[in-house]
């Protein structure tokens, strides 16, 4: 059928074009998808008659086939210009929009969808109004061309061109990206000047839309530009400083650091840490005062030793050796350490070994065991002091929110040690103490617990440090005051002191050898009598280690280097009558035979730091009315161990021959002196009970005799602690007979075989075996005497 014939009718058939989406508008081209078989039949329905098309657009883009009530009402008459297959396998033509037309009903629905329609005729709107709305549309369109990249430049040279305002409205329209609704709206939209005025708004809607877009576009690209223009800029400075050979101080250390953390090794959280605070350091200006602390907290964390270690040298031959070359004697300690070494040998870490721990009184070769067996093993030996440390903050320190924070001590010595595996030498575990300001030893207990001390937390460091390589070793001067949670983890080694002869085998072999050296003489030139080492021995030192001894040498050396320097002197011998010229005279009495026996003088031996020291305990009578005077620092317990003594005393009285009376007309004044030292404890029991009934009943005491125990009121004698200390320092004082309770008995194991032969012990059960042995009947004296 001729396309004209069709026109002259007032409505007429066309094949249908149904769109999911997008509304073409007449006078417009674009192109349209199809995929649908019926659409394509009636695409060549038409191109085949040369006839026009009907394009509709769905309501509901998903449906495939449809009904009238389906499509929006308003068709738009198309010509196919040209179709083009895709390779998904659907097919773009090429469709030029005519005119509106309505949609009446549908005509045929297979093969294709043919519907009837009647072409829509538009007003011809001329007139002022319209010409206003025509023009107010152009020029928003001119603004949104300008504005929005989609459109094309020459689209509003194009519509200024087009004098009809339906179709100015139409190809305004096409070139917005309306939606289908609105888009629908305004092809509805019969009236041309009614489409303009709807048309305007939309247009408004969106300039003010891309104004916006605009705006925070600029403000985008401004701010990229500052940042890109900065960053060009340092980059410049860089490169020119570069040229120059200068380099930004702030910068170059940057980088330094930023190589060091590189090869310190460290583990990825502590890494991580290093390169957040870096990035920090480079991002503050110079001045800050946040540089400094940064700085030295990243110093840190590339200084403490993360990785490098020490390869363990495991020769136990090569061990024992090292021992020996620096200690005198010791056999038992060293077994036990060599025994030590090799169970960590054969379990490579593997067990959980307990810690080493010695005990024993100052200058006894703690300090210098810890550092042969870092020695012996290869490996760098450190040493921290807890002696007095009350604040967990010395163990852990501080966090970095304080002003000066730093490490603890743990963290300093690792840093100072420099590997991973040192000795680490705990001194003096048994003196932490707690206080408000937190329990430093539960931080030791995680430092010391191979369960925790892989991941210990310093609060300066603020990230996990691993301390399960480390070989620790405690010392601790009394065994009793190291708190039980700690003793429980280490494996003790007691070293109670050496005796006379032991430390004259160390002075001659070890300690002036060492001095010598120290002082830069040679043996021509010093040397000493064992004569003088004795004498050195007895009355210019009194301790259970030879740390004093070794000070005198010391002082000796230093004196007779002077003499040669000054040449008065080419070669010097100390024997026992030249060594009061050089140590002065002496500063201590060695033995008491010379000394007579005393009424009321009785020698105790008490258990101290140094090890162990003999002390007499003095009682006096004087008239009075029975009452008890106590001085000397005594503690508690030591003071109810006197009133023990004196109900003692009292309630035996008639069988010790004291006369009642004398407890009535008499005050009892016990003194222990040194008055200045406190003292405290139950072992002076039994010496203060003997001087007391010394005193009663003036009997005088054997000054030969030392001894220790607890006393009960009915005068049984309990068992005490820190035996060893004791009798060497009752062996070292030149005593000859030492009481003990029975009980102890047990503690005679270890003492040397010398102190066997030289002392008599005497094992008493109760009081009454004491005074046998303390009292002296042959003596003068006796009841009634004042
Ligand atoms: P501590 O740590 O127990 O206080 P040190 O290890 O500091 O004691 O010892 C003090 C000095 O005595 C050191 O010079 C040490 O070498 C020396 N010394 C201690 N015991 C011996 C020994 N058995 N043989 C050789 N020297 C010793």
């Amino acid at each position: 059928m001729p396309r004209r014939a069709q026109r002259r009718t007032a409505s007429f058939e066309l094949p249908l074009l149904p769109r999911r989406r997008g509304i073409l508008f007449p006078s417009t081209a674009g192109p349209v998808l199809v995929g649908r078989r019926t659409t394509l039949r009636a695409i060549e329905e038409a191109t085949e008659h040369d006839s026009m098309i009907a394009v509709v657009t769905q309501r509901e883009p998903s449906l495939t086939d449809i009904t009238e009530a389906d499509i929006y009402p308003i068709a738009t008459e198309g010509t196919v210009n040209r179709a083009l297959r895709l390779p998904d396998g659907t097919t773009q033509v090429w469709v030029q929009g005519q005119r509106r037309l309505r949609v009446l009903r549908f005509t045929l629905t297979d093969p294709y969808y043919r519907v009837l329609v009647e072409p829509i005729e538009e007003p011809d709107d001329h007139g002022v109004p319209t010409e206003a709305m025509r023009r107010a549309v152009l020029a928003l369109f001119e603004k949104i061309t300008q504005l929005a990249p989609s459109i094309p430049d020459d689209a509003y040279v194009m519509a200024m061109n087009i004098e009809h305002a339906g179709w100015l409205a139409d190809y305004v329209a096409s070139s917005l990206e309306l939606d289908d609704d609105a888009a629908e709206d305004l092809l509805s939209t019969i009236r041309p000047r009614e489409r303009l005025e709807k048309l305007s708004i939309h247009l408004a809607k969106e300039l003010d839309v891309l104004e916006l877009q605009s705006k925070i576009h600029v403000r985008v690209q401004e701010e990229l530009d500052k940042t890109q223009r900065e960053y060009f800029l340092r980059e410049q400075m860089k490169a020119i400083q570069r040229e120059l050979g200068e380099h930004d101080p702030q910068a170059r250390d940057a980088m330094d650091m930023r190589t060091r953390i590189e090869q310190a090794g460290m583990p990825a959280e502590a890494a991580a840490k290093a390169e957040d605070e870096l990035r920090r350091l480079e991002q503050l200006p110079s001045a800050s005062p946040e540089v400094g602390i940064i700085r030295s907290y990243l110093e840190w964390l590339v200084t403490v030793p993360w990785q490098k270690a020490t390869t363990d040298q495991l020769e136990l031959k090569d061990a024992a050796r090292t021992l020996d070359r620096h200690h005198f004697g010791l056999p038992k300690v060293k077994e036990r350490i060599l025994e030590y070494m090799a169970v960590r040998q054969l379990a490579k870490d593997k067990l959980r070994s307990p810690i080493l721990c010695f005990v024993g009184p100052p200058g006894v070769g703690k300090t210098s065991l810890g550092r042969s067996i870092a020695e012996a093993l290869g490996r760098r030996f450190v040493r921290v002091s807890l002696g007095g440390i009350r604040d967990e903050a010395e163990v852990r320190g501080h966090r970095r929110t304080y002003v000066g924070a730093l490490p603890g001590r743990i963290i300093h010595a690792m840093r100072q040690a420099g590997t991973v595996n040192p000795v680490f030498m705990l001194d003096e575990v048994d003196k932490v103490g707690a206080d408000f300001r937190g329990d430093p030893s539960s931080a030791l207990l995680e430092v010391l617990d191979p369960e925790q001390n892989h991941s210990f937390s310093d609060h300066y460091l603020d990230v996990d440090y691993d301390l399960s390589k480390v070989l620790f070793i405690a010392t601790a001067n009394i065994l009793d005051r190291i708190i039980p949670a700690l003793r429980d983890r280490m494996e003790l080694i007691e070293l109670p002191g050496y005796i006379e002869d032991e430390k004259l085998h160390i002075a001659q072999q070890f300690l002036v050898p060492k001095q010598l050296e120290e002082h830069g003489l040679s043996r021509l030139q010093l040397s000493f009598t064992p004569g003088a080492l004795r004498k050195m021995v007895r009355e210019y030192t009194r301790e259970a280690g030879v740390r004093a001894l070794e000070r005198e040498i010391g002082g000796i050396c230093r004196k007779v280097a002077r003499r040669f320097a000054e040449d008065q002197l080419t070669s010097a011998r100390v024997d026992v009558q030249s060594l009061e010229s050089y140590l002065g005279a002496q500063k201590f009495y060695w033995g008491a035979a010379e000394e007579s026996d005393q009424v009321g003088v009785a020698t105790g031996v008490a258990r101290t730091e140094l090890g162990g020291d003999v002390l007499g305990v003095e009682v006096t009578l004087m008239p009075g009315k029975g009452g008890l005077m106590l001085t000397g620092q005594l503690g508690e317990v030591m003071r109810e161990s006197a009133q023990a003594a004196l109900s003692y005393a009292r309630s035996r009285a008639a069988e010790l021959d004291i006369s009642a009376e004398v407890f009535e007309k008499n005050d009892i004044h016990v003194h222990v002196p040194a008055g200045a030292v406190p003292k405290e404890g139950p072992s002076a029991g039994i010496t203060i009970a003997t001087a007391m009934i010394s005193a009663l009943t003036r009997r005088p005491i054997s000054r030969q005799v030392a001894m220790t125990g607890e006393i009960t009121l009915r005068g049984r004698v309990l068992p005490v602690g820190g035996l060893k200390e004791k009798i060497l320092a009752a062996h070292r004082a030149g005593i000859k007979t030492f009481v003990l309770p029975k009980r102890n008995e047990k503690d005679l194991a270890d003492v040397p075989a010398a102190v066997l032969r030289e002392l008599r012990f005497v094992f008493a059960g109760d009081m009454a075996e004491v005074l046998r042995v303390a009292l002296d009947d042959r003596a003068p004296g006796g009841r009634g005497e004042p």
